[in-house]
């Protein structure tokens, strides 16, 4: 997880976490989402049900401070669905925290998504025109529309007939008081897994959730297909024809944590293999290597044992500086004060150091670092980046800023070298990183999206970002 303010390149999106069948299926669903946390820190929420009360709670916040005990006991239920929310979509504010409740003839319905559609405003539009009227900024609840407005009598068929609708990235799940729905977009762009403890079915974006519970992971859900849960079991049935699998590529580079999997490929493992081939591609004469923290430090450590060049510590975070703490003034920042990371001077003093680092996108982060690091007296920093350039902005949930903002689409290598004050920069090869991912070519659910280094969507992009320039 990096802090806002130090580290300005690239925000997080969302993560989602459900249950069904567990008397303490609320308490789980906390702990789930406390250890999806990183995946959003701007809003909470969990519903829940025991078959015949429903209920709901959201909030501001990090998961500690959304919950306490008596909230999670007023919700208590054998099946709940659960948020955490970085925005992507619409405003932040307590109106666009997850999940959504709506009210349909089918009763009352819970929605929590990640992701982004790419083809929201056209639905809305066209929602609008025949009379539905929107609550919040949200996709998720163009979905929710969709469903209503279907003529389906069986929910599940009202909800693939809606998702089928959809463009772009989306892991949903949707809460009734009956049963539980599992979706995941035709390409697989965002994770979502299926996990067992006891009897209950697990679901959850990161399987560093499942780890959190206790649950066994089972496997992923698949591209384009709808899981129904309700008192006769598990079903599966398809929404879309199968696609390309695209999983996002910066999920392995930077987003999910260390300890989960993807694909059945562990992050933190696939961090270490980047650094591995970055130290193949792109060497340096130095005496040490350090990572930025947290999410560079797999790389790091991958890119000295390959290099054979110490790992060292030469860069710590703060990590007691939540949300609400007192910035420092910008003069006090010109003097030297720093909260939130800092150079370990005995560490990089007199070092000729190799900074490693998952991703440069503004370069203003790249920036500061080389410069403390310089400060805190290394006589040489050699900037390497785990993942290839990024030229192209994300629509899919990922905020990587306009095209106009990502350096290395207005910048060649060298001219980003001078701007950050690196002495040395290089970027890892868009192969290279598929390749130290661990690319199956021959399997059809290996495939990842590389849409923000190559500009190749793997949907249409029809919205309105593309026309007011965004691409
Ligand atoms: S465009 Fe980039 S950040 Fe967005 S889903 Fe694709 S790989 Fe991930």
């Amino acid at each position: 997880m990096r802090d806002e303010s130090v580290f300005d390149e690239l925000k997080e999106e969302c993560g989602v976490f459900g249950i069904a069948g567990h008397p303490e299926a609320t308490r789980l669903t906390y702990y789930g989402l406390h250890a999806l946390q990183h995946r959003g820190q701007e809003s909470a929420g969990i519903a829940a049900t025991d078959g015949g009360a429903f209920r709901h709670h959201r909030g501001m916040g990090l998961v500690t401070e959304v919950f306490d005990d008596d909230t999670l006991r007023k919700l208590s239920g054998h099946t709940a669905i659960g948020h955490v929310r970085y925005s992507t979509t619409g405003e932040s504010g307590l109106l666009n925290a997850q999940p959504l409740v709506f009210n349909y003839p089918f009763g009352p319905l819970a929605l929590a998504t990640n992701g982004n559609l790419v083809n929201a405003g056209r639905l809305k539009r066209e929602l609008e025109r025949e009379g539905s009227i929107f609550q919040t900024t949200t996709d998720t609840e163009v979905i929710a529309h969709l469903i209503a407005r279907s003529r389906r009598e069986r929910l599940e068929d009202a909800v693939a007939e809606a998702l089928a609708q959809l463009t772009g990235a989306f892991a949903l799940l949707i809460l009734t008081k009956d049963r539980l729905l599992v979706a995941q977009d035709p390409h697989g762009l965002r994770p979502l897994s299926i996990g067992r403890l006891g009897d209950a079915h697990v679901f959850s974006s990161e399987t560093c959730a499942f780890d959190a519970i206790g649950a066994e992971l089972i496997r992923e859900v698949q591209p384009g297909e709808l899981i129904v849960l309700d008192r006769s079991g598990l079903r599966s049935r398809s929404f879309a024809p199968p696609a390309r699998r695209a999983v996002c590529s910066f999920e392995y580079i930077y987003f999910a944590r260390p300890d989960s999997e993807i694909g059945g490929i562990n992050v933190h493992a696939a961090r270490k293999r980047l650094g591995r081939q970055l130290a193949k591609e792109a060497p340096a004469e130095a005496d040490v290597v350090t990572g930025v923290p947290d999410s560079s430090i797999s790389a790091a450590i991958g890119y000295a044992e390959a290099a054979g060049i110490p790992y060292e510590l030469g860069l710590l975070k703060n990590r007691y500086v939540g949300r609400t703490f007192i910035q420092p003034s910008q003069e006090m920042r010109e003097q030297g004060v720093k909260m939130k990371l800092s150079a370990v001077r005995k560490v990089v003093e007199g070092k000729r150091v190799v900074m490693v680092d998952d991703s440069l996108v503004r370069g203003t982060t790249s920036r500061r670092i080389v410069r403390m690091l310089r400060e805190a007296g290394a006589t040489e920093v050699h900037v390497r980046i785990s993942s290839p350039p990024v030229r192209f902005p994300c629509f899919y949930g990922i905020d990587t800023s306009d095209r106009d903002q990502l350096i290395a689409a207005i910048h060649s290598v060298e001219e980003i070298r001078e701007i950050i004050g690196a002495d040395s920069l290089a970027f890892l090869s868009a192969e290279g990183m598929l390749e130290a991912i661990g690319r199956h070519p021959g399997e059809l659910n290996r495939g990842h999206c590389l849409a923000c280094f190559d500009g190749r969507y793997p949907t249409e992009i029809e919205d309105a970002m593309v026309m007011e320039g965004r691409r």
